[in-house]
C-alpha cells in the first residue's frame, strides 16, 4: 500500500531544519519516567550561548548529581545556528518529583518529570495486541459479521469483547492533537510521548533523524533487566511503524535500512512479517535497501531459523530447539485474510505461501515460551489501518476478526496459567461509522437512496460465519452501510470491492491534486463524494477519538476508565515489575 502523499510531504517537512525558539528541555514537561530506564536528557538553547552563562539544574543540584554524568555543551548544533546541552544514557533510580531547570542567563525554562518504580513482579509473559487503527465501528461491524445478530442480541462476542477490563485511552503526541503509528507506538512501548513520523525518540530540532534525544524501550528493558525473550508479529513490513517501535530510535519512521539494523542489534527471539526487500542486499532484484548488507543471512549467522513461507514457519516453530525466528514472507505488506483465504486478489498469486496472522501467533508463542523467564509479545494486524486509509472497510473489518483469531489464541494460552497479561487495543482511530445498510432491493436508481436508516435498515443478512468465524461472502444484498468521515474526493460504489482492493482517489493532470479514481466512475447508482481534506491527500486520515483497551490477566485491573496511551507502559512494566 503506497503511504498516502500527505505523509509523505510531512515526513520531508520533518527533516528540514525548524526555527531556533525559545529553551526546549527532553524528556518534556510531565514525562513519566520509570526508575531505572534509560533516557538522552537535552536542553535545547535559544542561539548560540556561551557556556558560562548556561545553568541546569535538577531538583536545584548540578546534574551529574542525580544524573550521573556531566550534559556536554555542543556550541553549535548541526544544522542549527544555537547550542544544547547533552546527556545520553541518562537514568534516575529513586522514584519521586524531579524539577529541571536550564537557564541561559537571560531566561529560564523549567518541567517537572516524575519518576516511578515498580513492586515486585507479578506476570511471566505479556501479550500486547495492536489492531493499527482499529476503532469502534471495526470491532462492532467484527462482532457483526462473525457472530450474527438478531432482535438487536448477539450470538456471542468477540474474545476481545470478553476481557473483564476496559479502559479508554487517549493517543495525540507532543506535536499534534493527531498521531501516527510511530508515536502512538512509542508510547506502548516506551511510556514516553513523541511526535507523528518518530520512534523511540523525543523528535528535536537538528536535521540528522538519529540523533534525537532516545528513551528506552520494552523489548531492551525486558531483555537487559530480566532476561526476557521478546517476539514482534505483524502482517505489515516489520519495518513498519508499529513493529518498528519495539526496538527503533528514529526521528523518521521510514528509515527502514537504519530500523533492520536495530532489530538485528536488539536480537529479539522472534521477527515476522514482511518486508524482506529492506533485509535484502540492493543487488539481489527486489530489494529496496541501499548497501550490500544481506541481513537475513546476518540473523541466520546469530543464530535465527529463517522462514519465507507459512510451511516453514510451522516447522521452525514445531522443532523445540529452534528459539530465534526470523519469517519474512513477503518483500512488502503482506495480504490481509479476505484476499489471501476468499477472493485471492491483491499480491496473492505471487506470495501463495504467506502464513495467516493465526498461524503466525501460534508459533511465535510456541518459540518465545522456551525462555524460561517469560516473554514479551507485540501482535499487530496492521492492514486494517491499511485499508482503512483507502476506504476499504469491508477488508479492515475481515482483518479485526484475524486479529480477534489471534487474541482467542493468546487467551488459551493465557487461561491454562496465571502469570500472562494479555492486553487488546489500538493506536489511533479512524473516522469509520455504521449508518445502517444498504438495502439492492430497495425502491430508487441512486445507492443513497437504498440506505436504511433507522427502523429501515433492520439487520444485514451475511451469511452465518464459518468455523473461523468469517462469514463466507460479504456480497449480500442486505449489507452493512459504513461511511467515512474524512476522505479524499471518490466514488462511493456502496459495495465491497471484490476486484482487489480500493483505490480511491489517484493523482490528476496536477499532480498534487488527488481526483476520484475513473475507474470505479460507471459502476450502477455510485455517488461521486467531493473530498473534505487537503486535496494532495489520496486516501482518509487517522482520527483523534480515544481507543479502547482491553485486557486480561495480572496487572490488568489497573486498566479502567480513560488512560493515556503512555500508561500503557506503565501497565506492562508494572505487571512485569521492570523498574528498579
Ligand atoms: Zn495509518
Amino acid at each position: 500500500m503506497r503511504r498516502p502523499l500527505a505523509a509523505l510531504v510531512a515526513l520531508l517537512a520533518a527533516v528540514v531544519p525548524t526555527v531556533v525558539t525559545a529553551t526546549t528541555i527532553y524528556p518534556i514537561d510531565r514525562a513519566q519516567i520509570l526508575a531505572g530506564s534509560r533516557f538522552d536528557f537535552k536542553v535545547e538553547l535559544d542561539g548560540v550561548v556561551n557556556p558560562a552563562a548556561v545553568t541546569v539544574t535538577v531538583n536545584g543540584d548540578a546534574p551529574e548529581k542525580l544524573l550521573g554524568q556531566t550534559p556536554q555543551f555542543v556550541d553549535r548544533e548541526k544544522g542549527v545556528d544555537a547550542s544544547a546541552l547533552i546527556l545520553r544514557d541518562a537514568r534516575l533510580t529513586t522514584p519521586g518529583r524531579y524539577v529541571i531547570s536550564a537557564s541561559d542567563g537571560k531566561t529560564t525554562k523549567t518541567v517537572t518529570w516524575t519518576v516511578y518504580g515498580t513492586g515486585p513482579r507479578r506476570a511471566k509473559n505479556v501479550i500486547l495486541f495492536i489492531g493499527d487503527g482499529m476503532s469502534v465501528a471495526h470491532r462492532t461491524a467484527a462482532r457483526i459479521l462473525s457472530k450474527g445478530i438478531t432482535e438487536g442480541k448477539y450470538h456471542g462476542l468477540l474474545a476481545m469483547d470478553a476481557m473483564p477490563h476496559m479502559a479508554l485511552i487517549g493517543t495525540s503526541g507532543v506535536d499534534s492533537v493527531i498521531t501516527d503509528s510511530a508515536n502512538s507506538m512509542s508510547a506502548y512501548t516506551t511510556g514516553h510521548k513523541s511526535s507523528v513520523n518518530a520512534l523511540g525518540v523525543y523528535a528535536d530540532r537538528t536535521p540528522d533523524t538519529l540523533d534525537d534525544p532516545r528513551v528506552e524501550t520494552i523489548t531492551s528493558l525486558a531483555k537487559r533487566k530480566v532476561g526476557m525473550a521478546v517476539g514482534v508479529v505483524t502482517n505489515t513490513e516489520v519495518e513498519d511503524a508499529t513493529p518498528a517501535g519495539m526496538v527503533a530510535h528514529t526521528r523518521r519512521r521510514s528509515d527502514y535500512d537504519q530500523i533492520v539494523e536495530m532489530f538485528y542489534d536488539s536480537q529479539v527471539e522472534v521477527l515476522m512479517g514482511g518486508g524482506s526487500a529492506n533485509f535484502l542486499p540492493k543487488s539481489v532484484p527486489g530489494s529496496r535497501r541501499k548497501d550490500d548488507q544481506d541481513y537475513v543471512a546476518k540473523f541466520r549467522g546469530t543464530g535465527y531459523r529463517i522462514a519465507t513461507t507459512d510451511k516453514e514457519m510451522q516447522d521452525a516453530a514445531a522443532d523445540t530447539t529452534t528459539t530465534r525466528l526470523l519469517g519474512l514472507f513477503h518483500t512488502g505488506n503482506m495480504d490481509g485474510v479476505l484476499d489471501r483465504k476468499f477472493l485471492h486478489k491483491g499480491t496473492v498469486e505471487q506470495f501463495p505461501e504467506q502464513p495467516d496472522l493465526v498461524d503466525q501467533v501460534r508459533a511465535a508463542i510456541s518459540v518465545l515460551s522456551r525462555n524460561p523467564q517469560g516473554f514479551v509479545l507485540m501482535v499487530e494486524s496492521g492492514l486494517i489501518d491499511k485499508y482503512s486509509h483507502p476506504l476499504d472497510w469491508e477488508r479492515a473489518v475481515m482483518d479485526t476478526i484475524m486479529l480477534d483469531r489471534a487474541v482467542a489464541v493468546a487467551k488459551d494460552f493465557a487461561m491454562q496459567r496465571d502469570d500472562t497479561l494479555v492486553l487488546v487495543t489500538a493506536d489511533h482511530s479512524h473516522g469509520l461509522s455504521i449508518v445502517g445498510t444498504v438495502d439492492d432491493q430497495a425502491p430508487g436508481e441512486a445507492m443513497r437512496d437504498r440506505i436504511g436508516v433507522y427502523e429501515k435498515a433492520q439487520y444485514p443478512n451475511y451469511p452465518a460465519a464459518d468455523i473461523d468465524g468469517y462469514p463466507a461472502t460479504l456480497d449480500v444484498s442486505r449489507r452493512l452501510a459504513i461511511f467515512f468521515a474524512d476522505f479524499p474526493d471518490y466514488y462511493e460504489t456502496f459495495r465491497p470491492k471484490l476486484d482487489g482492493p480500493f483505490v480511491p482517489a489517484v493523482a490528476g493532470s496536477d499532480p498534487k491534486v488527488q481526483v476520484a479514481n475513473p475507474r470505479y466512475q460507471s459502476q450502477p447508482g455510485v455517488m461521486r463524494r467531493e473530498g473534505n481534506i487537503p486535496r494532495d491527500s489520496n486516501v482518509g486520515v487517522h482520527t483523534g477519538e480515544d481507543v479502547i483497551l482491553t485486557a486480561v490477566g495480572p496487572g490488568a485491573e489497573r486498566v479502567a476508565g480513560f488512560l493515556d496511551n503512555t500508561d500503557v507502559f506503565r501497565i506492562m512494566v508494572e505487571a512485569l515489575g521492570l523498574g528498579d
